[in-house]
């Protein structure tokens, strides 16, 4: 396969990164339960090969910190977090109604430990984007992120917490526009319903398209109000391969990259759209998905690389660490090193498999069609919107922060601000329903939408004005349903301040 390159800049592709990797240790422990597909050990294998590799002296290896309660509350409903953190596979038959509201107990299910879960794969996610605004690094990794179906007050998809809306959060500090792609074969409606309004992030999501979870990303879905043109949906067909993949992938994001100019980008790397996945139904080898990697890096942008969908762990372990080796410029070796996981490589022990001979139901003309359509909504992107930063929001995770009285007074009235992100990132998910269903989409839901749009738009202004704060107040984050159980049990226990992430030791 072509190694590709852009047209914005040259001679990129070669030169070296400086990569953050988080990884904690305890990921692999977690255990969704017999006969879920989804398998945190994926990510003990992939750390596995990457060890014995040796990739990791190439790169800074970092335990994440647990995202704290109020971390997660920058995007999810205070009632929903403070659930997740209550449950536990003994409580769960006595809140059957709760479970039900919150989407827990069947594809997510509650599990031993599932909080702490949570606060590992979000705070790797939320590290990975405060080590990239310091200029830590270019590349930041967390494997155990990347969950895209998370909503603001549910879970959904084997995802309980959308690490990557809070990861993208954190970036906007810093950035102007954020840029998200997902390449994992689901549709990543999580993150799109987050930003759907606004034109500071752009999502493109390529992904199966019809009959299939979570059943939207129409390519007539393209983002509204404000952030119209600004969410780009690449329905797919069974059996698409490296080829076909790479004719649009390629085009569209060059442009993507030439409209839109994002600060920084956050990569989904979801590993369910390679050949032979255990639920996917794509025929994508190794390269051909480390592919879209390697041509995001060439842009040489802030890059964050996170985890995703992926079911047959073996071909994850491979295309994680394949992907790990293209973010440092190191091509690693086909044969599998000897290590503690070794016979799940068998028989052959090789990082690359090969594709299956399954029809491509993509065919060129279609696909030919698909890119047009594409391009001409990019082309409906004028220019790249820019934002006044008067005054920067404070890191997440800073503990010497909080030695500066002042600075602790900021950092609270931040907070507050952040609390709006979290009510005004929820709206989208019922505007978009209302908006893409035409039987609902009267001139009183357009009025209501275009009133959220507004609202959105003022929530993402790294500035804060008094009105959006009191707006926070009135309306905290909270969960759209009306019944509430008072739980006088549910109050917050303080939260101690986080540490910079740990550096680990490399074996
Ligand atoms: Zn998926």
């Amino acid at each position: 396969m072509e190694s590709g390159g852009n047209s914005l800049l040259s001679g990129a592709d070669g030169s070296k990164r400086k990569v953050c990797y988080f990884y904690d240790p305890e990921v692999g422990n977690y255990y969704y339960g017999q006969g879920h597909p989804m398998k945190p050990h994926r990510m003990r294998m992939t750390h596995a090969l990457l060890t014995h590799y040796g990739l990791l002296q190439n790169m800074h290896v970092l335990k994440p910190n647990p995202a704290r309660e109020k971390d997660l509350c920058r995007f999810h409903a205070d009632d929903y977090v403070s659930f997740l953190r209550r449950i536990t596979p003994e409580t769960q038959q006595d809140q059957l109604r709760q479970l039900k509201r919150f989407n827990v107990g069947e594809d997510c299910p509650v599990f031993d430990g599932l909080y702490s879960f949570c606060q590992t794969y979000a705070g790797g996610s939320i590290g990975g984007a405060v080590k990239l605004n310091h200029g830590h690094c270019d590349i930041a990794i967390n494997w155990a992120g990347g969950l895209h179906h998370a909503k603001k007050c549910e879970a959904s998809g084997f995802c309980y917490v959308n690490d990557i809306v809070l990861a993208i959060l954190e970036l906007l500090k810093t950035h102007e526009r954020v840029l998200y792609v997902d390449i994992d074969i689901h549709h990543g409606d999580g993150v799109e319903e987050a930003f759907y309004v606004t034109d500071r992030v752009m999502t493109v999501s390529f992904h199966k398209f019809g009959d299939y979870f979570p059943g939207t990303g129409d390519i007539r879905d393209l983002g509204y109000g404000k952030g119209k043109y600004y969410a780009l949906n690449v329905p797919l067909d069974d059996g698409i391969d490296d080829e076909s993949y790479q004719s649009l992938f390629k085009p569209v994001m060059s442009k993507v990259m030439e409209v839109f100019r994002p600060g920084a980008v956050v990569l989904q790397c979801g590993a369910d759209s390679l050949s032979g996945d255990r639920l996917g139904c794509f025929n994508l080898s190794v390269k051909g998905h480390a592919e879209c990697v390697r041509f995001m890096r060439s842009f040489d942008v802030p890059l964050l690389l996170l985890g995703g969908g992926g079911y047959t762990i073996r071909n994850v372990a491979r295309c994680w660490c394949y992907e790990t080796g293209v973010a440092l410029g190191i091509e690693v070796d086909d044969k599998v090193p000897q290590h503690e996981y070794i016979e799940y490589f068998g028989p052959d022990y090789t990082l690359h498999v090969s594709p299956s001979n399954m029809e491509n139901k993509n065919s060129r003309e279609l696909l030919e069609v698909i890119r047009a359509e594409l391009l001409r909504n990019l082309s409906k992107l004028q220019h790249a919107p820019s934002v006044q930063f008067h005054d920067r929001p404070p890191d997440t995770q800073l503990p010497e922060v909080d030695e500066d009285e002042e600075d602790k007074d900021e950092r609270k009235y931040h907070d507050s601000d952040v609390n709006v992100d979290c009510e005004r990132n929820s709206s989208p998910s019922r505007v978009k329903m209302e908006f893409v269903e035409p039987a609902t989409n009267n001139k009183k839901d357009e009025e209501a939408v275009d009133e959220l749009a507004m609202k959105i738009e003022s929530t993402l202004e790294p500035t804060t004005s008094k009105g959006s704060m009191a707006a926070a107040e009135e309306d905290g984050p909270r969960c759209v349903e009306p019944e509430k159980e008072k739980d006088p049990s549910a109050e917050i226990n303080p939260q101690p301040p986080l540490d910079e992430p740990t550096e680990m030791d490399h074996h």
